[in-house]
């Protein structure tokens, strides 16, 4: 299988090559040429199966013959040892025909541990096997960082550096980050906002000079291999509600719309998905965008849900390449129009769009209510970020069709939110009771690509 940029002119590449390079030359992202099927009888073979065995026989037909069966099975045991449940990805009820998906079991409590931690082991066995080492650099609003860093934390072939906001990371999500002590983590503190450190990041990609002095190597969630290894729960929470003999359907927290997109990669593989529901907060532009056709940026407002403060999905070109009949040179022109502020989808292209997904919005206080009603009414304590997708689902699921919303952090890692909402303040799960008192180590730099371009050469190895 090969796989190409969704800007049409960079080359193709393996999938351990697009995965080691993260966004293509041609600014664009990559995906799979063609999508492998499941078929009924493949799909209903998962049930029972333990979490690591769905996920090798979901992901296998992508990863080609860079890795054997054996190395690739024992690369996905490694990646999810260290969950605290044995579930994995474990489904509670909600309601009638709700239930409720818990992604936030990994070690930093966020969704993100599941492509991470997988990714963590693909690089380090692929770079190995290569005798090649990576420069890993990659800005987070807070989730994204603190995954990467756990995952990567300790590997010979990988150094990772993380650019957060200063002072605009919550103190659980800064202390995940600075906390490691292996000397080839490195947490940068930067001035300004996330948008700023994506900015900074996107300005390394386009030094080729330098992106390819240090081997700079990505792993945002433009990654491929990080929205493939999403889409196996998806096929695992659906198996066990009767897939594929009874549809589903998913309402998402969306931010950057790649937990979403693996939803849809799922559903084009073959899993009888009924509806996928696109839940934002008051940084709204993909619901706009799936209401009007117009996807137009704005200003991003901070909000109690900080890992969905996002006005650029990056993964919704992927979408946007298929509504456009794979046509990368259409793409290319919307993605220059963004530049200037914004685009309007074309007709065919939004009916595209809405064949598969739905989309709502939720304000600041429907979250924290939903936050209090779910404690008091579903017996579950919801994240805030889960609370916008608990919401949304609640608002629109058919009731005919069971509903799966996906719970994408643990309430302890937004505990003023959730104490907020609920007067309860979640504890932190034991096995990471001591993060407040390990001693911390970050670096400090300014906004400006010149002097985080001289750090990170210094900190590698020569
Ligand atoms: C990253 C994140 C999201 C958004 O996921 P996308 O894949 O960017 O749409 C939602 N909730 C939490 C807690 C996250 O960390």
């Amino acid at each position: 299988m090969k796989y190409i940029s969704t800007r049409g002119r960079a080359p193709a590449l393996s999938f351990e090559d697009a995965m080691l390079s993260g966004l293509a030359r041609d600014g664009g992202l990559y995906v799979p040429d063609s999508i492998p099927q499941m078929s009924a009888a493949d799909i209903r073979a998962l049930h029972g199966l333990p979490y690591e065995e769905v996920a090798f026989r979901v992901m296998r037909p992508f990863v080609g013959d860079g890795f054997t069966d054996e190395v690739f099975a024992d690369l996905i045991a490694k990646a999810y040892a260290g969950f605290g449940h044995g579930a994995r990805a474990p489904l509670v009820q909600l309601a009638p025909g709700h239930f409720l998906l818990e992604l936030f079991h990994g070690p930093t409590l966020a969704f993100k541990d599941f492509a991470m931690q997988l990714i963590g082991q693909l690089f380090e066995e692929a770079l190995t096997r290569r005798g090649e080492r990576v420069t890993i650099v990659g800005a987070t609003s807070g989730d994204t960082g603190s995954a990467a860093i756990e995952a990567f934390r300790g590997l010979d072939a990988v150094d990772v550096f993380i650019l957060y906001p200063h002072g605009r990371v919550s103190e659980v999500q800064r202390r995940q980050m600075t906390t490691p002590v292996e000397s080839n983590v490195h947490a940068i503190a930067m001035d300004g906002h996330f948008d700023d450190c994506q900015a900074r990041l996107k300005d390394m990609f386009n030094d080729f000079e330098f992106r390819d002095g240090v081997r700079l190597a990505g792993v945002n969630s433009i990654n491929w291999a990080r929205v493939l290894a999403q889409v196996v729960y998806f096929f695992s929470s659906a198996v066990s509600l009767g897939a594929p003999d009874r549809k589903v359907s998913f309402t998402v927290p969306t931010g950057n719309f790649g937990d979403i997109f693996a939803g849809y990669i799922a559903k084009k593989m073959g899993l009888p998905i009924d509806r996928l529901v696109v839940a934002t907060n008051q940084n709204d532009i993909l619901h706009r965008c799936l209401s009007t056709g117009g996807y137009l940026t704005d200003t991003v407002t901070p909000s109690i849900s900080p890992s969905m403060d996002i006005q650029v999905s990056s993964n919704f070109e992927r979408a946007l390449f298929d509504a456009y009949g794979r046509d990368g040179a259409a793409v290319a022109q919307l993605m220059d129009e963004l530049k200037a502020g914004g685009f309007n989808v074309s007709q065919g292209a939004l009916q595209a769009l809405r064949e598969h997904f739905d989309s709502g919005r939720v304000s600041e206080e429907e979250t924290l209510a939903t936050i209090r009603d779910a404690k008091d009414t579903m017996g579950e304590l919801l994240c805030p970020h889960s609370a916008v997708g608990v919401r949304v689902a609640e608002a629109q699921r058919d009731k005919s069709v069971p509903m799966i919303t996906l719970a994408t952090a643990h309430p302890a890692k937004f505990p003023d939110a959730v104490e907020k909402a609920s007067g309860i303040r979640p504890p932190l799960p034991d096995r990471m009771a001591d993060l407040y008192d390990r001693p911390e180590r970050v670096t400090r730099a300014a906004n400006d690509l010149a002097e985080l371009q001289t750090l990170i050469k210094e900190r590698i190895p020569s």
